[in-house]
């Protein structure tokens, strides 16, 4: 069974179980599709007075600790050099090094990322970079599982100026999946323009899951 909740404030919710696009609807039930787009899913089993706990885990406890109580994001995306990529793709046994391009880009917005939150909490704002510096300090990037509690890669989705294509990277038409992110999280009244979060578009494509040596992809986005 799925639950979806609409709004806090009207407390508007529908209840409903997945089914495959053919199935033919019985009489008195509607079917309704579900946005492309980044969600949270939480599951529960047990009581439905005990789904308090589950609210009291997600809105004080799991919402606050992933935008640590920031409500903007700022994202800042750079173009990797495609000779570089040229490079790897020319070498089938390539290791990435600490000091290659890929390195010092992803360094780089992870710096710009620190002085922008920097020059934010001047002016007298909360501000906080998500830069690998930052997130290590505070703990919260996972080690064994290589995640932080909110990947600059959810903050490119919501911001609706690419998708997270089958090989599981960030996608924008511009630089498809060549370019390094850093996020700023920040309570400074940016003014912010709402887009449309986009689907993916890979279609029928599947040269990355194709390609990749270690057969790690399993082709669905
Ligand atoms: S499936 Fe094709 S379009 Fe999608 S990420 Fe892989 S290579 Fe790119």
């Amino acid at each position: 069974m799925v639950t979806i909740y609409f709004d806090k404030q009207l407390s508007r919710f529908m209840v409903g179980i997945t089914v495959p696009t053919s199935f033919s609807v019985p009489n008195g039930f509607f079917t309704y599709e579900i946005e492309a787009g980044e969600y949270a899913v939480f599951q529960f089993k047990g009581l439905y007075h005990e789904l308090n706990r589950v609210y009291r885990y997600i809105y004080p406890d799991w919402y606050t600790r992933q935008n640590r109580g920031l409500p903007y994001a700022i994202l800042i995306g750079i173009a990797i050099n495609p000779q570089f990529i040229k490079t790897v793709y020319d070498s089938p046994h390539y290791v990435h090094t600490l000091n290659d391009e890929y390195a010092q880009t992803e360094n780089h917005a992870g710096l710009i990322a620190d002085k922008l939150a920097d020059r934010l909490v001047r002016k007298g704002y909360k501000a906080l970079s998500q830069s690998d510096n930052t997130l290590i300090t505070e703990n919260t990037f996972d080690f064994t599982t290589k995640t932080s509690v909110l990947p600059h890669k959810t903050i490119a989705v919501l911001s609706g100026i690419g998708y997270i294509g089958k090989n599981n990277l960030f996608i924008t038409t511009e630089y498809g999946a060549v370019q390094c992110l850093g996020t700023v999280l920040t309570n400074a009244p940016i003014s912010i323009m709402k887009y449309k979060i986009k689907s993916s578009q890979c279609g029928n494509c599947n040269i990355c899951k194709d390609v990749c040596p270690q057969k790690v992809l399993n082709g669905v986005c």
